[in-house]
């Protein structure tokens, strides 16, 4: 499927110039032009899909292990000493580009926090139900 004025299926076909790092049948890995850290990239699946709840299983399957290459390439060539792979699905959690995409962002020494949170609390009880009730929709 294609979406006519979805600025990431016009890089991924390669309408739009990126920096591109890799392309497959299924993806193209770019960097973003916004980066959180340098060799911040973006794994752009071909096809639209909205987010990581509507793609196709296959080409879903296929994403974490592109991330860690794209990662370990990372760190052999750029010298990062981590990475963080994220992935952002719907405003709530962030995502502003409506086509599936997974971000792969170097960590280095040094470098600031980027991905975290406050850890909160809660008690046996809420745990219990609240694993109830996402069980129901697996
Ligand atoms: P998200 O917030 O998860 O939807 O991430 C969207 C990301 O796409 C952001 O990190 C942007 O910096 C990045 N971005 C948006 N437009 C472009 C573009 N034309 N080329 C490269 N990166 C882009
Ligand atoms: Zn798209």
């Amino acid at each position: 499927m294609r979406v006519d004025d979805c600025i990431f299926c016009k890089i991924a076909r390669g309408e739009i110039p990126s920096a591109t790092i890799y392309e497959d049948g299924d993806f193209r890995v770019i960097l973003d032009l916004g980066p959180a850290s340098k060799g911040h990239a973006l794994i752009l699946p071909k096809e639209h899909f909205k987010d990581l709840c509507e793609a196709d299983s296959v080409v879903a399957a296929k994403i974490l292990p592109l991330a860690g290459r794209v990662g370990q390439a990372m760190k052999t060539e750029l010298g990062a000493s981590g990475f963080n792979v994220v992935q952002n699905n719907g405003e709530s959690a962030g995502q502003t580009v409506f086509h599936l995409h997974v971000h792969v962002i170097p960590r280095y020494e040094g470098g600031p926090a980027m991905v975290g949170w406050t850890p909160g609390t809660v008690d046996a009880e809420e745990l219990d139900e609240t694993a109830e009730r996402i069980r129901k929709g697996l």
